[in-house]
């Protein structure tokens, strides 16, 4: 009996490799595997191992291994058709091909051959047209490239691809519900790709399913692409698995948006590439990547990766168990002209470089604030606590670190929100009480009680203390003014506060009045301890700045000076260490 190839796909899906051993063989997770003791042979230490990732079972004493239906095939010996049967029942699937059901498939079958012949007919018109080809030559595609990804030319032509259809038999009906031909209110059927350059989209297993087709000029839209079909469904498909499965042994995908971005990839060696034709990922594109990748790299427009629904669809990958790390381009760029400008090893140095999801999403947060304010902090705060509190606490513990000393907020600060967000949960938006007590920078506080002190004893000004060693503005603003009250009828208090004639500097002054009394004695060794904390937030920012410095500096060749300013990095890193 003949069981179609989509049955037993739809088979293998509703039945988990890991749940149907689990009910004879009991298993242990260790790692990315569970282990058990092998049903082929006697053993008294697991070496039976199944990896739901990969769907697959093996076993590492007696070499045994294969897929769910293998396995019942051997533990039950049975035939394929009848351990299909059986795997069929467990999930409820029709097994037997009903007469409907038959129908159904022939007239499925008719829709694939007419794109194949589609497809054909526009390869076809690509290579009689010079000029058509000339314009993709210019823009840097080959004709290796051409004809592996078939890609062809559709005329300027109303009817061309309608005629030749209509010409192998193919019924109008069909060849509008295939996309490939419109109907218009009145009736008049037409070709719906008309002067574009044509991408076939492929499924997994090469056939073509739909079509995409990009103009020559600026018509709008740049891109036009075949309406779902019996087919096709948008969002189940990654354009390019096929190529990628079939000519890359990498066990990482990297995922791009377009057909462009994937093919420039594909000329320049790399051919590990999918595409998702559009930013929406879904769960069962997530699902295609699990099953055909150990990691995933996504690599959007630096524009389009910005955007929170990026995010949202990265989180969808994680929840369907893909490792996904994102890649990083220079804005206003995409991966098609970076791989163009730097080559296979510029782009493979961007993967190098691609950050885990977490870390990226920390900086997506981070994006315009000031985090300089109180404000910026604030809104800061709350939002990553929001993100940390998902994470489970070992995540938690590393990445309340990173947050706390990359935004300067104490992690106590940060564990009290989320202590309080999760009590209040139901209650709706928590808002923590004198979190702006926590927040605060220490090098701010520090600068607060220097001015304080410089405002009780002038005498430190310009000796002890100078302009130089305040990072804030309005400190500095504030030094200023003290430096330039003179004894006299108005008192120094008034006279800061008269000087002091916008917001930022004239609240300062007045938590520098709130600073707690600071005792005669401890003052010299205060000073010492203030200064210190100061010093330390610039060397921090000396750091990163000589961080990124370094980076250009790699980046573009010059490593005589990258080798110097490293030294210069690793000893301020020493006196930060001290500290
Ligand atoms: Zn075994």
């Amino acid at each position: 009996m003949y069981v179609s190839e989509e049955i037993i796909e739809k088979i293998k899906d509703s039945n988990d490799i890991l749940d149907v051993i689990s009910e004879t063989v009991p298993l242990k997770k260790s790692g990315r595997n569970y282990w058990g003791l092998c049903p082929f042979h006697n053993e008294k230490t697991p070496s039976f191992s199944v990896t739901q990732d990969k769907q697959l079972f093996k076993c590492f004493g007696c070499g045994e291994g294969g897929n769910v239906i293998t396995f019942i095939m051997k533990t039950r010996n049975l035939g394929f058709n009848e351990a299909l049967r059986i795997l069929a029942e467990r999930a409820n699937i029709p097994f037997e091909e009903s007469p409907e059901k038959k129908r159904e498939k022939d007239r499925l079958e008719v829709f694939y051959k007419m794109h194949v012949d589609a497809a054909r007919f526009f390869f076809q018109n690509l290579s009689n047209n010079k000029e058509v080809r000339e314009y993709l030559y210019k823009r840097g595609i080959k004709d290796q490239t051409i004809r592996s990804f078939g890609l062809g030319y559709a005329l300027n032509s109303w009817d061309s691809l309608l005629k030749y259809l209509r010409s192998r038999r193919y019924k109008e009906e069909d060849i509008v519900k295939c996309g490939l031909a419109t109907k218009s209110e009145k009736g008049k059927v037409y070709d719906r790709f008309r002067n574009r350059i044509i991408f076939p989209v492929f499924d997994i297993r090469g056939r073509v399913i739909a079509f995409g087709a990009r103009v020559l000029d600026d018509t709008k839209p740049k891109y036009l692409n075949s309406p779902e079909t019996p087919i096709y469904n948008k969002g189940t498909h990654l354009y390019g698995l096929n190529f990628a499965k079939k000519n890359s042994k990498e066990t990482s995908l990297i995922m791009v948006e377009g057909y462009m971005d994937l093919i420039s990839l594909s000329q320049a060696g790399i051919q590990n590439v999918v595409a998702s034709l559009g930013t929406a990922l879904t769960k069962i594109q997530g699902r295609l990547l699990r099953r055909n990748s150990e990691e995933v790299y996504i690599c959007y427009d630096a524009d389009t990766a910005g955007q929170k629904a990026t995010v949202r669809g990265l989180e969808i990958l994680q929840a369907e168990g893909v490792k996904v790390k994102v890649v990083q381009i220079s804005k206003g760029k995409d991966p098609d002209d970076y791989v163009r400008e730097e080559g296979k090893e510029g782009f493979l140095k961007l993967l190098e470089n691609a950050l885990p999801l977490m870390e990226y999403k920390l900086i997506q947060e981070k994006e315009g604030l000031n985090l300089d304010s109180d404000e910026g902090r604030i809104t800061y705060t709350k939002r990553i606590a929001e993100i940390l509190n998902e994470l489970d606490p070992i995540e938690k513990e590393v990445y309340l670190q990173k947050v706390s000393e990359d935004a300067g907020i104490s992690e106590r600060a940060i564990r009290k929100y989320m202590g309080n967000q999760n009590e209040n949960s139901t209650l709706g938006t928590p808002y923590p009480e004198n979190l702006t007590v926590y927040i605060e920078q220490g090098h701010v506080k520090a600068e607060r009680s220097l001015l304080k002190i410089l405002s009780e004893n002038r005498s430190y000004l310009n000796e002890r203390i100078s302009l130089s060693d305040f990072i804030v503005p309005a400190h500095q603003k504030i030094y200023r003014i003290l430096e330039n009250y003179e004894n006299g009828e108005i008192s120094l208090q008034s006279y800061v506060l008269s000087q002091c004639d916008d917001a930022e500097s004239s609240k300062e002054w007045t938590l520098i009045g709130q600073v707690a009394e600071i005792p005669e004695v401890d003052v010299e060794v205060l000073i010492d301890d203030f200064l210190k904390t100061i010093n330390h937030y610039k060397g921090k920012i000396k750091q990163k700045k000589l961080q990124q410095e370094i980076k250009a500096l790699e980046k573009a060749g010059n490593f005589e000076e990258s080798v110097k300013l490293a030294n210069e990095l690793i000893s301020l890193q020493k006196t930060l260490g001290r500290y």
